[in-house]
């Protein structure tokens, strides 16, 4: 598989992908809010968009469709539960189904939580190239999507751990937006001793580029406190914060504690 992140650098710092089948240049373009931006890149690339899939159904994802399937006569494919709220949706998805591109075969995950048809783009991988899941707003680096725009923390968080806390290590990170620096300090109040999140923190403030940074899920059960809701710490500070004994949280509340702090943080 073909990768190209692209950062739109608007107020709300999303990223489009276009992913493209190696075989064939035939491609996926994924939320391309930025239309001139994603349709300038395929062609400076020489891939032809075939399909638009959209994550779920915000603006700031959909708002580029209709530019670029007026230029490239794309398919449009979303949740099969967002087409009401998406216009003109040529094919709705249901989880495990297969979407394919020329060769190239995503595997379609339901991930509600965010909003409540909202789905992730799940790459399998193969001997040359590791796995990739194109998370939309479900899953950012180091943070997760925020529920209060049509979505719900309790589902969040059964979806994460139903479906995101399994996945492997190498399993590659392309999220919806690019906040990483922001939520590398919440998990630093949340966890002032975290070393990863220290170093990475370091390797950004000495040049690392945040916008072409790419994260997997080992790297996210470091540094992404709402991966790590059974450590003390994040408990405790839970506890503290929400005024309640520690012992009564469990992984459920935990996260939905953390949920709520960062949603005024
Ligand atoms: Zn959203």
């Amino acid at each position: 598989m073909l990768i190209k992140q692209i950062p739109i650098r608007n107020n709300l710092r999303n990223y489009m992908y276009l992913l493209a089948c190696e075989q064939t240049l035939e491609a996926i373009a994924i939320d391309p809010l930025d239309h001139a931006v994603c349709l300038q890149v395929a062609k400076d690339l020489g891939w032809s968009i075939k399909i638009v899939a959209n994550t779920h159904h915000h603006f700031d994802h959909i708002d580029g469709n209709g530019p670029v399937i007026a230029a490239t006569g794309a398919e449009l494919v979303a949740h099969a539960e967002a087409m009401q709220a998406i216009p003109n949706v040529d094919r709705g998805l249901q989880a495990g189904e297969s979407l394919s591109c020329g060769e190239l075969v995503l595997k379609v995950m339901d991930t509600p939580g965010h909003t409540m048809s909202h789905i992730c783009l799940y790459f399998s991988g193969n001997s040359e190239e590791k796995p990739a899941l194109f998370c939309g707003d479900t899953l950012f680096n180091a943070g997760v999507g925020r529920c209060d725009f049509g979505g719900e923390p309790k589902i969040l968080h059964k979806t994460f751990v139903d479906q995101i806390f399994p996945l492997p290590d190498d399993v590659r990170i392309f999220p919806g937006h690019d906040y990483i620096e922001n939520n590398l300090e919440f998990t630093l109040d949340r966890e002032s001793d975290n070393q990863s999140a220290l170093s990475l923190r370091e390797q950004f403030k000495n040049g690392l580029d945040a916008e072409s940074f790419v994260s997997d899920i080992g790297l996210e059960r470091e540094i992404n406190v709402f991966f790590r809701l059974n450590e003390k710490q994040v408990r405790a500070g839970i506890a503290s914060s929400l005024n309640v004994d520690v012992n009564s949280l469990d992984s459920q509340k935990t996260f939905i504690g953390l949920r709520s702090l960062r949603d005024n943080w």
